[in-house]
């Protein structure tokens, strides 16, 4: 039962792409310590007045001097995700890819290669696949117990197998807050009071887990009883973007207008709540605002979730749905713009495509 929790430091080499990103601000640093491993006898010599083959590179191990060329170079990591490369062979990974398109897509530019500025886009950069099996048998050193692996094998090591992977106690669900190396787990149940507690002692700690449950069967018993209700409305939509008329001009998304329970609607999306500069932030988010187009003389109380729906990017995670309540009525017929429950990297990602595709699911409430 035991969860392993890794800190987030560790994921740094094979997946965040909130990592990938704040690795952009630390380009200098990366260029000086990861990258150009100086040797101390040339240390004062600038890493940029280096010829491409110096002495210095000679006497760099092979997989040091393969793994820099291999690196992304936006981020400069080498990157266990896909890497895709420009028409003349520059190698980015997938999360600064999507990261660039998506700043382009909000500035209204035509995204280039950081490297030799020819275009890019979905459809003239390719995945190339020996760079990112080549990346998976170069080596990587473990977060916790510094032996050596290839980058393949890293990651089942640092879950499963290393000695010193951070482990919490086998009673946590009892209310055991013991964390440590995984090593060092037989001794602290050794001496770990939890096994011997009495109900009447454990029985705080159970009631605050089953609170936890509750609450989320609360929100699954929501959606089912919604969906028990008599005027139901699944639309399956997509968002296309389209740009404000303003001097600076914005990047929004709207959909056509749909039909459900027999009214009129639209939705409309907008990035980051519409801070002036979005391309210049590293996190984003999307929210939206769904808004009646027919006129009505009742009011409607409606409740209302988007879901990825079927004609989304299958590689789009689940979206945890959020129920929102509107009543709209004839002075009222925009709701305000709403939380899509997505990741910053999957936003960039939506971003990043040419347009977004979700299902949207609105239940009438009957009146009383
Ligand atoms: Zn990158
Ligand atoms: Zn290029
Ligand atoms: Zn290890
Ligand atoms: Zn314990």
């Amino acid at each position: 039962m035991a969860e392993i929790t890794i800190p987030n430091d560790s994921q740094r080499n094979f997946s965040s792409d909130t990592v990938s990103i704040s690795n952009i601000s630390e380009i200098p640093m990366l260029v000086s310590t990861d990258h150009v491993k100086l040797d101390s006898n040339d240390a004062e010599e600038p890493p940029a007045k280096k010829s491409k083959v110096s002495l210095n590179d000679k006497t760099r191990l092979l997989e040091d001097r393969i793994g820099s060329i291999l690196s992304c170079c936006i981020c400069l990591d080498l990157s266990t995700l896909a890497m895709f490369q420009c028409i003349n062979g520059h190698l980015m990974c997938v999360s600064c890819f999507n990261h660039l398109l998506a700043d382009c897509k909000m500035k209204d530019e035509q995204t280039t290669c950081p490297n030799c500025r020819c275009e890019i886009s979905k459809s003239n950069c390719t995945r190339n696949l020996a760079v990112e099996k080549t990346i998976s048998e170069l080596p990587i050193q473990c977060d916790y117990c510094s032996k050596i692996f290839i980058r393949s094998e890293i990651k089942i090591h640092q879950s499963q197998n290393c000695p010193e992977r951070p482990t919490i106690c086998d009673y946590s669900l009892l209310g055991c807050n013991w964390n440590g190396s995984y090593q060092n787990l037989p001794s602290h149940l050794l001496v770990c009071e939890c096994p011997t507690k009495t109900g009447a002692q454990l029985i705080n700690t159970i009631r605050a887990q089953k609170r936890t449950y509750d609450d989320e069967k609360k929100c699954l018993e929501t959606v089912v009883d919604l969906l028990s209700l008599n005027q139901i409305g699944v639309s399956d939509l997509i968002l296309k973007p389209l740009r404000t008329d303003d001097f600076a001009a914005k990047l929004y998304f709207e959909t056509s207008r749909f039909t459900a329970l027999q009214y009129q609607w639209q939705v409309r999306a907008r990035i980051n709540d519409n801070t002036p500069h979005p391309h210049t932030t590293v996190t984003r988010s999307l929210s939206y605002q769904l808004i009646l187009k027919s006129k009505i003389t009742q009011s409607i109380d409606l409740k209302f979730f988007i879901l990825k729906g079927p004609h989304g990017d299958p590689s789009t995670l689940q979206i945890q749905p959020i129920i929102y309540h509107f009543e709209f009525n004839q002075n009222n017929t925009e709701t305000e713009y709403l939380k899509l429950p997505i990741s910053s990297q999957e936003c960039n990602r939506i971003l990043s495509s040419s347009s977004i595709s979700f299902r949207l699911l609105m239940v009438q409430l009957d009146k009383p």
